[in-house]
């Protein structure tokens, strides 16, 4: 059934009145009919199975039939600060990490990254929030993941550590601590983690050293070389599976 993430005040009481990009969605791209049903999430933890009563090509409407809590949401909370990279790597990143189920992006800009600029990369949000809901909806999330505004290195290894129970970085040079056993050492019993991924040209070695000084475990995914784009959405994986998510 499709789904569609839309602003609370679309919702009201039993009614859902759908914003004209949607309804035009529906009537042209999807061809649905009125009384077919769609999911409707209001990013607060409610999903409502919908009946559309009106659909034409730029109004529609729906009736609320049920509502429930959304149910397919991860518990584990994870949060990426992922270092810029090319465009597309970076967009396939949000969609990929989204599908497996993290909760937050911070984009950072790091001595390697390509785009130095925040106001450059502020640009390029409406685009990824687009990405990032396309890819809750498509994949049944209960909620969006947040897009949070760039930040630098330093920035970034001073939040990560100060807004999470735990952060790590994920360091190609990393020779003792597996992500495993990085893990287990804090699943079950917390319920959220930071990971820092680095850009292409991957981490130096004064950066790796910032961010386990400033407290990040430095974790290894194995003796590879991972492209960034392969070592987020392999962390995302490994975390999401550690901690009971890619269960039935
Ligand atoms: N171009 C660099 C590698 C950068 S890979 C080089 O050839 O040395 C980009 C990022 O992916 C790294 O900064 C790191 O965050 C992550 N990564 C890649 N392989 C990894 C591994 N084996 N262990 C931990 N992190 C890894």
């Amino acid at each position: 059934m499709h789904r569609f993430f839309l602003p609370l005040a679309c919702i009201q009481n039993e009614i859902v009145f759908f914003p004209t990009e949607i309804a035009h969605q529906l009537k042209r791209v999807l061809h649905l009919r009125e009384g077919q049903v769609v999911i409707v999430l209001d990013n607060q933890g409610m999903e409502y199975e919908v009946k559309l009563v009106s659909s034409q090509a730029h109004i529609a409407q729906g009736q609320i039939l049920t509502r429930r809590v959304a149910q397919d949401e991860p518990t584990v909370r994870l949060a990426f600060y992922l270092c810029l990279s090319q465009r597309e790597k970076f967009e396939w990143m949000l969609q990929k990490c989204t599908e497996m189920g993290v909760s937050a992006f911070t984009p950072v800009i790091s001595s390697r990254s390509l785009v130095q600029e925040p106001d450059e990369v502020r640009k390029k949000y409406p685009r990824w929030q687009k990405i990032i809901q396309e890819a809750a909806e498509q994949s049944g999330r209960g909620r969006l993941p947040v897009l949070y505004p760039p930040l630098s290195l330093e920035q970034a290894v001073l939040e990560s550590r100060q807004n999470h129970r735990s952060a790590f970085l994920l360091w190609e040079g990393e020779r003792t601590l597996s992500l495993h056993q990085a893990l287990t050492g804090i699943f079950p019993g917390q319920n959220q983690l930071a990971l820092l991924v680095g850009p292409e040209g991957g981490f130096s070695e004064t950066e790796a050293n910032l961010a386990v000084n400033a407290g990040l475990l430095s974790v290894s995914l194995g003796r590879r070389i991972l492209r960034m784009e392969t070592a987020a959405l392999v962390a995302s994986a490994l975390v999401l599976y550690e901690t009971g998510e890619m269960n039935p």
